[in-house]
C-alpha cells in the first residue's frame, strides 16, 4: 500500500478495542422537529448494515423540547448518548465536546437537520476501510439557502482558502469521517477558538472527498445568521493564518512609496514652474504621508510579533508523524 496509508485503526491503540466501530457526533441546538426523523434515519441506515455504532448528541443549550427528546431516546437505546451544555456555546464547541467523548474506531460529525445525508456515512466508512484517515463531504450545491448566504459562503471559503497556510478544501463543512487517530490528535490540540474543518485539514494524513448535493433543511431554520457566519469567518481566517496582521505593513509600504513618488512629482512641478498649489502644501502632504507610512510599518512589525506570540500560545504541534519504519 501507499506509504502514507495509515495502519489499520484497531492495531494502533489496543486500549480502544471494545469500543464500537463507529461514533457519530451530532450537535443539536433547538432541533425538536428534526430529532425524530434523524433518529429513525440513522437507525434505518446503520442497523441493516450491521454496523456497531454509538451516537453522541451534544445538546448545545437547546431551549425547546430537544433536551427531553434526546434524553428519551438515550434511555430507550444504550447506543445513544447525550451531553447537555449548560447554555448555548456554539456549533464548534459542540462538535469539539462530541469528538472528545467518542469511543469508536472512527468518528463522523453530522448536522442534526438532515442537511448532511446520513446515507453518506456508509460511503465514508467504505473509503475509511480502504485506508483513508479523513473522508469529508464536499457540497456541490447549497439548496435551501438564500442568494446572500450562498454567496457569502462562496466568498468565505475562497478568502479562508487563499489566506490559509494549509489547503482547506473548498465547500466542505464539518460533515466528515475521521479515523480515531485523527480524532485523538484533534482532541490534543489545546487551542480554544476552534475551526474544526481547518484543524482537520491542517492534520493531513490521507484525505479524500465525497461530493454531494446539500439538500434544504428538513425542518426548522438555520442557526447561522449573518452575524454568526461573520464570526465563523473570523475564526476561520484567524485560526489558520496571521496574514491579516500584515495588512498594516503593506499599507505602510504603499503609503511611504506613494509619498516618495508624490515628492518627486511635486519637485518636478516646482522646477518646471507648473506648480499651482499653495506654498508649503506639497511638503506638508509628503511629510504626512511618509510619517503615516512609517507608523503603519511599525504597527505591522508589532503585528508580526503578535502573530508569532499567537502561534506559540496555540501550542499546536510543529508536525505530526504519520508512521515510521525502524525506529
Ligand atoms: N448548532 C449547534 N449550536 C449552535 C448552532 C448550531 O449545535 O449554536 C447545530 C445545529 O443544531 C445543527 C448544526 O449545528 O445540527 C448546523 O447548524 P445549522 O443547520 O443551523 O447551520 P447551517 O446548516 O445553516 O450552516
Ligand atoms: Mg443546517
Amino acid at each position: 500500500m501507499a506509504e502514507d496509508t495509515i495502519e489499520k485503526p484497531n492495531k494502533i491503540n489496543s486500549a480502544m478495542e471494545g469500543g464500537p466501530l463507529l461514533s457519530v457526533v451530532v450537535p443539536v441546538f433547538n432541533e425538536q422537529d428534526v430529532i425524530e426523523p434523524l433518529h429513525s434515519r440513522l437507525l434505518q441506515i446503520l442497523d441493516p448494515a450491521g454496523i456497531d455504532f454509538e451516537i453522541i448528541f451534544v445538546d448545545d443549550g437547546s431551549r425547546d423540547r430537544s433536551a427531553q427528546m434526546l434524553d428519551a431516546i438515550c434511555r430507550s437505546d444504550p447506543r445513544f448518548n447525550v451531553l447537555h451544555f449548560s447554555r448555548n456555546f456554539g456549533h464548534q464547541p459542540a462538535v469539539t465536546a462530541g469528538l472528545r467523548a467518542v469511543n469508536g474506531q472512527c468518528a463522523v460529525v453530522i448536522d442534526a437537520d438532515l442537511q448532511d445525508p446520513p446515507e453518506l456515512i456508509l460511503d465514508m466508512l467504505k473509503l475509511w476501510r480502504e485506508g483513508y484517515a479523513v473522508v469529508y463531504a464536499q457540497k456541490t450545491e447549497r439548496e435551501g439557502s438564500g442568494f446572500l448566504i450562498r454567496h457569502a459562503y462562496r466568498i468565505f471559503y475562497r478568502v479562508v482558502g487563499s489566506l490559509s497556510e494549509v489547503e482547506i478544501p473548498r465547500d466542505s463543512g464539518d460533515f466528515s469521517l475521521m479515523d480515531r487517530r485523527v480524532v485523538d490528535l484533534l482532541n490534543a490540540m489545546p487551542e480554544r477558538n476552534r475551526y474544526v474543518r481547518g484543524l482537520r485539514a491542517w492534520l493531513g494524513f490521507r484525505q479524500t472527498a465525497i461530493k454531494f448535493e446539500r439538500p434544504a433543511r428538513f425542518a426548522g431554520h438555520t442557526k447561522y445568521n449573518f452575524g454568526r457566519l461573520i464570526g465563523l469567518a473570523f475564526d476561520g481566517v484567524l485560526s489558520v493564518s496571521t496574514a491579516p496582521l500584515r495588512i498594516a505593513m503593506y499599507m505602510g509600504f504603499l503609503s511611504s512609496i506613494g509619498s516618495f513618488l508624490l515628492g518627486i512629482i511635486f519637485a518636478i512641478q516646482q522646477i518646471t514652474g507648473k506648480s499651482h498649489t499653495a506654498r508649503g502644501w506639497a511638503s506638508t502632504i509628503v511629510v504626512i504621508l511618509f510619517l503615516g507610512g512609517v507608523q503603519l510599518i511599525c504597527i505591522g512589525f508589532i503585528g508580526e510579533f503578535i502573530g508569532r506570540i499567537y502561534d506559540e500560545v496555540k501550542q499546536r504541534p510543529m508536525y505530526v508523524v504519520a508512521r515510521s519504519t525502524g525506529l
